[in-house]
Formats: C-alpha cells, sequence, structure tokens
C-alpha cells in the first residue's frame, strides 16, 4: 500500500542530501562507504529480486555497531531517513525505497546498506551457537560451518543475510524440522533511533547477544526485532542457534491419490519418521507442467502418465547412518495404505533441483503474481478448491500453479498470466480473491513468510485488532520516535 500525497508530497528525485553532509558522514565511516545518488551506480541497491524500487539520496556502508549508531544519529538530526538493507532479496517491498511519495514524509531516503558489516563470525562449536554480524550472507556462514559438521538449518532458494533473515523472519523447506529465524535466534544487538534532538544522545544500543539458551529471565527485546522489518531498530549482530549437519539424508517423490491424500500420507509419514523427517513439499501439477515445458532438460518423475497426479511431494528425510532405509520403509507403507498411486526414490539433489526448477519455470511460462498464503494444514485442500473456484470467475485468466511447504500450512498460490501481463484490476481481483480466501474463510494468513511491506501493509491494517496495533505503535514510537527507520508504508 502505498499512499500519496498527489500535488502536496515532494518528488523523490528531487530529495536529495547536501553534499557537505555526506562528505561528513565519509570522514566518519571511511573511504567507499558512501555511494550518492547522481555520482555513483546505486542500481543494485534499487533492484529488489522482484520489481524495481525508487530512487536514494544515497547509500551509507557502515561497517561497524559504532558507525551505525553515527549514521542514525546523523538521520534523526540531519532529517533524512534510513532504509536498512542486506541482500535485497526481500518479496514484500520493503528493502528498497518507494516509487511513488508515501504520505506526507518531504524527507530524503537513504538505503543503510549492511554489506559492509561482516567481521568477526565467531563460531562456538562446542555450544552450538555463532555470533554474527549483521551482513554476513547465510551462505557464508555455512561455509564457515561446514567443516565443522554444523550449519543454520534455513534453508530458501536465495541467499540473504542475517540481520535481515532475524527482521523478515526467514522461513524456508525446512521450517518443519528447524523452524523459522524466530526459533534459531537466541538474542541480537540492535541500534534503536531513539536519538534525543535537544542534545544528540544516543540512539539505544540493545545488547541482548547470549549463548544461553535457557535464560527465562524476563521478556526479551530480541523478540521484538524478529519480523519487525527493521522499523524497530537496525540489528547488528545475531546469535543463531546452529545444527548438526545430518549424516544422511534421502529424498522421495510421491504421487498421492489427490490432494486431500497428500494430508493422509504426511500423517502417515510424520508417525513413520519423526524428528526424521525434514522436508514435505507439495507441486501442483500445473506448476510441475509448466517447469518441465518450460525448463530443458527438466522431466515429470511420472513421465506421460494420464491422468497426471494432482499433486506430486517431495519428501526428504534427514539424520544419522540408516535413514535412507527408514524413509524406504515409510514409502512403502505409503503404497500398502493406498495412499500414493505412485512413489520413487530418488537422489536428493535431483529432486531439491526438480522443486527448485519451479519457480523459475513458472516465470518462464509467463507473468507470474505470487501470493504466500497460509491456512491450517487441515484447510490447505478447501482453501486450495476454493480459490480455485472463485478465480476462475473473477481472474479465469489466471493459471494456478500452486506449490509449498504443506507441512507448515504454507502454500506459494502463484498464478501465472500467459497472453501478456495481468491489468491493474486483474491484480487488485487476484489479491483480493486469494487474501481473503485464506484470512476470512480459512483461519489463514496473507503473508506466510515474507512479512509486511508496502505489499501487504493495507491486509495488516484490515487484520490486526486496533488494541494490538496501538501497543506495536507505542513500542515504534519509544525506539524510532522520529520515524526514521525502515520502509515509510511500514504500517506500525
Ligand atoms: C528466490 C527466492 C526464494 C525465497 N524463499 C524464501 C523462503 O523460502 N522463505 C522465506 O521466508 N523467504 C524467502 N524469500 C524472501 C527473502 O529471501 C527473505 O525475506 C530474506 O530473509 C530477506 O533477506 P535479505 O538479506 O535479502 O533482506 P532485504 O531484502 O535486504 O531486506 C528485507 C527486510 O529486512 C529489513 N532489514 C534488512 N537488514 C536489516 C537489519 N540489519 N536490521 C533491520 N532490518 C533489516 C529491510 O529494511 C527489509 O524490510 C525468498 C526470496 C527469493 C528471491
Amino acid at each position: 500500500m502505498e499512499e500519496t500525497d498527489g500535488e502536496t508530497a515532494t518528488p523523490l528525485d528531487d530529495r536529495l542530501l547536501d553534499d557537505r553532509l555526506l562528505d561528513d558522514l565519509e570522514d566518519a565511516l571511511g573511504a567507499g562507504s558512501v555511494l550518492r545518488a547522481g555520482r555513483d551506480v546505486l542500481d543494485r541497491y534499487l533492484e529488489p529480486a522482484r520489481g524495481r524500487g525508487g530512487p536514494a539520496a544515497a547509500v551509507l556502508r557502515p561497517a561497524t555497531t559504532a558507525q551505525v549508531c553515527t549514521v542514525v544519529r546523523r538521520a534523526v538530526l540531519d532529517g533524512f531517513r534510513l532504509l536498512p538493507q542486506g541482500a535485497n532479496t526481500g518479496l514484500v517491498g520493503a528493502s528498497v525505497p518507494p516509487t511513488v511519495p508515501s504520505g506526507s514524509d518531504p524527507r530524503p531516503i537513504v538505503v543503510l546498506s549492511t554489506e559492509r558489516l561482516v567481521d568477526p563470525i565467531e563460531v562456538f562449536a562446542d555450544d552450538r551457537v555463532a555470533i554474527v554480524p549483521a551482513g554476513v550472507r547465510l551462505s557464508t556462514l555455512n561455509d564457515r560451518l561446514a567443516p565443522l559438521g554444523l550449519s543454520l538449518p534455513i534453508d530458501l532458494g536465495a541467499d540473504p543475510c542475517l540481520g535481515a533473515m532475524v527482521a523478515t523472519d526467514t522461513g524456508g523447506a525446512r521450517m518443519l524440522a528447524h523452524g523459522d529465524m524466530r526459533r534459531r535466534v537466541l538474542g541480537v544487538e540492535a541500534v534503536l533511533a531513539d536519538v534525543e534532538l535537544t542534545n544528540g544522545s544516543g540512539p539505544t544500543v540493545i545488547d541482548d547477544l547470549t549463548r544461553l539458551r535457557k535464560d527465562n529471565t524476563g521478556p526479551r527485546l530480541t523478540s521484538l526485532m524478529v519480523g519487525s522489518g527493521g522499523a524497530f531498530g537496525v540489528v547488528t549482530r545475531v546469535a543463531v542457534e546452529l545444527a548438526r549437519v545430518p549424516r544422511e539424508s534421502a529424498c522421495g517423490l510421491l504421487a498421492p491419490v489427490d490432494a486431500a491424500a497428500a494430508l493422509d500420507a504426511l500423517r502417515i509419514l510424520e508417525d513413520a519418521l519423526g524428528p526424521l523427517l525434514s522436508a514435505y513439499e507439495v507441486v501442483s501439477d500445473t506448476a510441475l507442467d509448466l517447469a518441465v515445458d518450460h525448463i530443458d532438460g527438466l522431466r515429470s518423475p511420472w513421465g506421460d502418465r494420464s491422468p497426471a497426479p494432482e499433486v506430486m511431494v517431495l519428501v526428504e528425510a534427514a539424520g544419522p547412518i540408516g535413514t535412507a532405509e527408514v524413509l524406504a520403509d515409510a514409502v512403502a507403507a505409503l503404497d500398502d495404505a493406498g495412499v500414493v498411486d505412485d512413489a520413487v526414490l530418488v537422489p536428493t539433489d535431483r529432486a531439491w533441483h526438480l522443486r527448485h526448477s519451479i519457480t523459475e519455470g513458472l516465470a518462464r511460462a509467463g507473468t507470474v503474481v505470487g501470493f504466500d498464503v497460509s491456512v491450517p494444514r487441515s484447510e490447505l485442500v478447501a482453501f486450495r478448491d476454493d480459490v480455485r473456484e472463485r478465480l476462475a470467475t473473477t481472474v479465469p485468466r489466471a493459471v494456478v500453479a500452486d506449490f509449498g511447504h504443506w507441512a507448515d500450512g504454507g502454500t506459494h498460490c502463484n498464478l501465472v498470466f500467459t497472453g501478456g501481463p495481468p491489468g491493474d484490476s486483474e491484480r487488485a481481483d487476484a489479491r483480493r480473491v486469494v487474501f481473503g480466501t485464506a484470512v476470512d474463510d480459512h483461519h489463514g494468513s496473507y503473508s506466510a513468510e515474507h512479512g509486511i511491506g508496502p505489499h501487504n501493509a493495507d491486509w495488516w491494517i484490515r487484520t490486526t485488532p486496533p488494541g494490538d496495533r496501538a501497543v506495536l505503535r507505542s513500542l515504534r514510537e519509544r525506539c524510532d520516535p522520529h520515524r526514521v527507520l525502515g520502509h515509510p508504508a511500514l504500517p506500525f
């Protein structure tokens, strides 16, 4: 949701920063730390994974927590806004400046990139804990941990930064086994924006870093930062609980007799595999067909079987030596129970290649309008049926190509428009139908994993109880009284 005050709003391109201020900042942060609009190429900071952002007056790249404090202090005192940014892979438009003025705030917008907040990575192998600066990429951390047989087991198709993973509460395909960031974060260090205008004191640095898993000493400020979208503070360091890399993992592809049987199979597998079950991904026949049609060399595991299974399931088990055998027995039991028409055990990399090709395949097939929703597991099939029926009449051009993390109730209800991109009204209708069906009719969420940005702000206002909104706004008022932080369209 992006509001504009029309003629009263200052055009975004005109919101520049004084050169002397930027020189001062460069003196304070060091050479190469300040990139200026009109002089430096800022494109990669303004081009998120999907879409494009509006202009930024500058990009600031602090390298230490003290430098983040300097940037925040100057933002408050000199009157510019700060948009924290990690790897810019967020999918709700919150990591890049708005394309149209948002509200009546005339302040220039500056990207605060965490890319130089990368040292030191501290690993406490015996504790299975790492304390990591905010700008470290997930892949960098996991490369560092691999020789120790450890990992941060959050698995997704992008390579985000640790601080942003806290701010967005990243989930992923193995959330079933390892949880999302909320579950893995032990503590954070974060810089608030509570700078005193009269004397320039502040900001507060929250120091809630810990290696402890058990520390029940009252409310924890770390929780406030998880899923905050950068509105409560700039996360500068993160303590995360690590997992041991499993000794063996194995995958199967299943063809349940119908979509409902995918949930029957899940129940049976949870029973048989217990904590070994590490992923359970469901892909609709439409999504699989489009991917197979558009990605060279990609094949359906079911060949030309007719009719094609309504959904395909990727099941993964991971654990000690012997896990593959346990999975093989469990999959055989599915056959005996009559819940699958077919099932094959496949090498793990082949199974995930197929699964990860879905997004790319859909993008090649047409214009994708994606919705990342969740409902209670027991309502997944009814949600799917309802949404298809409603879209068929409301947005008949939309091809529903859904897939997702069904064990967590998550589904990417992605719509593919072939024969030309959707118009604004088709997009709006599709969003209303998908979100409405999930939230109003199936006790679901309009943002299963990706968070609240300008894309979802209106639904946050629509669905968050007024009391909850008021509490969150007063917390924001304490942490960021001058509303300097985060995307201007964040609603809290
Ligand atoms: C192909 C693909 C697959 C994806 N799959 C998944 C998935 O399975 N599960 C999932 O949850 N997400 C997924 N995502 C979304 C995205 O990767 C996550 O939201 C990720 O956590 C964003 O991290 P980032 O470093 O790119 O953050 P950015 O996009 O740079 O920023 C995201 C938000 O965090 C804020 N922020 C950034 N750094 C900080 C900081 N240090 N302190 C405070 N606020 C900060 C930004 O202001 C913004 O609001 C996927 C994205 C892509 C492109």
